[in-house]
């Protein structure tokens, strides 16, 4: 059951209940056109509309509303349905296409052309936009707009037969020229193109407008709630117009809601393809595009995204949602459930001149700080380990709580060691620290009372393995990229810097792919989806363990 943010729609349903204004099954759908990937603002219609079919014991429907035969293809379709159900929703019986109802939706044509309430039109594209006016100028009726049924039926019959080219003639419901709503300024019904069509072929040359084709889908469906996007909001006029005068089998109601923005992401299919297109990413679902593909392949969890959608809610208005917020869904996620792990991003050797030289010693340390359910791990430790550059200095003040020579800090999860000395090469950069460990200090302080002045992660350098790290970050430099016609002026010149020579636990490099961890003190990272493999672990950063993008 959801969790409940503010969610005006299920209210609006709860009480329509009450009233008795609706019996029956809710019934709804989430309608996307294949024409790309779905992002994040898809996820929100998504998790409304199969949340709201949940919530009230309904059904939800997956449409594919197919009407634009040219920018259309199977990988979208494919891709879409895998994101629904990684999502975590499964859809109520077959797959739709809004193609399976172009013959009935062409006898809906043919039935408005019958009672006069609708006619071909073949003035040129350029010539219609005169004849509509515009928001305070009246429209013109066009000179077709009179033909007789028989004329029209036979005009139709032309269009749909291939005898007009493209943008020669078009159908037109007969509505009203100089409606204040620009809408039902007698809006196209059917329009030509030459196209064959995933799923028709060429059976077809004429196709349904989306305002024609999507409410008497619905209504074939038996859909009980059409819920769409706030730009919508000006169709409802035009959407209940042809509900009113088509013999459809059921009345559908639309809502609007406000689409979710999300600041220094696109949330437009279109701007996202130039980004594919052009290869600034790599492919729809490169671990920084604001896909549901590339949110996976970039670790984040279906309940992370789920969660964050009962988050922001749905409310009657548009906003823009912090991306921290959604950063966040994440990480509190994976803090609670991620098993926690060590990785050396940038090493630098460590020998424990003291330690045995060819001892292997394995050392346990816990899954999760308090999540027994999670398995403990083994760690192996030796005579040579790598730590984090940045967790060594010759010298440093008091503030710097990792190794200084002559200090003391913690292994986490083994001995308290002291550096003694360091090794540098000829341009005096360092190549080595050595140090001691006091072989008492397992899980104590060290026995003259010296206590350690931190706790720094660190990988065995024999038994670890090497790994190659993706380190992202926001795709786009500004708050609103989707703001300029040009998405690639915005563009973070660092969305991605690439750690070829880490070091991790050994366990670590044959865990399966898309499983997800806490690197300890930097961050959630999943092992790839697609290029991870036992002998070339390769993980991508999730989010920092802190939000390092606070203003
Ligand atoms: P785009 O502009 O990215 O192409 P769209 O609205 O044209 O988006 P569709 O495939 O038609 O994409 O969308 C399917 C459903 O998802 C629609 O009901 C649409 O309203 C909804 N949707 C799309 N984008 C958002 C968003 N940013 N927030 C909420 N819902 C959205
Ligand atoms: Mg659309
Ligand atoms: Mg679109």
């Amino acid at each position: 059951e959801a969790k409940g943010g503010n969610n005006f729609i299920r209210n609006m349903i709860a009480e329509q209940i009450e009233r008795g204004e609706h019996s029956g099954e809710v019934v709804t759908r989430f309608p996307p056109e294949p024409n790309g990937y779905l992002h994040i603002g898809h996820a929100k219609s998504i998790c409304l509309n199969f949340g709201l079919a949940e919530y009230f014991g309904g059904r939800c429907r997956l449409r594919f509303d197919d009407t634009n035969p040219e920018k259309e293809n199977q990988e979208y379709i494919d891709s879409i349905q895998a994101d629904v159900r990684w999502l975590g929703f499964e859809w109520d019986g077959e797959v739709r296409f809004t193609s399976e109802y172009f013959e009935t939706l062409h006898g809906y044509a043919l039935y408005l052309i019958e009672n006069g309430d609708a006619y071909v039109d073949e003035l040129s594209s350029a010539q219609a936009r005169e004849y509509r006016g515009d928001w305070n100028t009246p429209g013109t009726d066009s000179p077709f707009r009179n033909r007789s049924v028989a004329d029209n039926l036979a005009a139709f019959e032309k269009m749909r037969a291939g005898g007009f080219a493209e943008g020669e003639a078009a159908l037109r419901a007969k509505i009203d020229m100089a409606a204040g709503n620009m809408n039902l300024r007698d809006p196209i019904i059917y329009r030509i193109r030459h196209a064959a069509h995933h799923q028709t072929g060429s059976t077809w040359c004429i196709y349904p407008s989306y305002d024609f084709a999507h409410g008497q889908s619905d209504a074939l469906e038996g859909v009980t709630h059409s819920i769409c996007t706030l730009e919508f909001e000006d169709h409802r006029p035009l959407y209940n117009w042809f509900l009113e005068h088509l013999p459809v089998p059921c009345r559908p109601v639309q809502t609007e809601f406000g689409r979710l923005n999300l600041n220094y992401t696109i949330t437009s299919k279109r701007k996202l393809k130039r980004l594919v297109d052009e290869d600034i990413v790599d492919g729809w679902d490169d671990p920084r595009m604001p896909t549901l593909a590339g949110i996976r392949r970039r670790g984040y969890t279906p309940a992370s995204i789920r969660n964050f959608c009962d988050t922001i809610g749905v409310s009657r208005g548009d906003g823009v949602v912090d991306a921290t917020v959604l950063e966040n869904a994440v990480r509190e996620d994976l803090n609670d459930n991620a098993a926690r792990a060590m990785c050396v991003m940038d090493p630098l050797k460590l020998v424990i001149t003291n330690y045995p030289e060819d001892a292997v010693e394995t050392l346990s340390a816990a899954g999760h700080p308090n999540r027994d359910d999670l398995p403990g791990r083994s760690l192996p430790f030796t005579r040579e380990v790598f730590i984090e550059k940045e967790d060594f200095r010759e010298e440093a003040n008091k503030k710097y709580k990792r190794l200084v020579l002559g200090k003391r800090v913690r292994l986490r999860n083994a001995y308290v060691i002291e550096a003694t000395d360091v090794v540098k090469d000829d341009r005096g950069e360092i190549v080595e620290v050595h140090c001691t460990y006091d072989p008492d200090t397992l899980g104590n302080n060290p026995a003259d009372g010296v206590k350690p002045k931190g706790v720094i992660h660190w990988v065995s350098a024999s038994q670890g393995k090497r790994a190659l790290v993706r380190q992202y970050d926001r795709l786009f430099a500004v708050e609103n990229p989707g703001r300029g016609d040009d998405v690639l002026d915005n563009l973070n010149p660092v969305s991605l810097q690439v750690f070829a020579g880490c070091w991790i636990e050994p366990d670590l490099a044959t865990v399966e792919p898309e499983t997800r961890v806490q690197f300890e003190r930097i961050g959630y990272f999943v092992a790839d989806r697609y290029d991870h493999a036992p002998g070339a672990p390769v993980f991508n950063r999730i989010v920092p363990l802190r939000d390092t993008w606070a203003k």
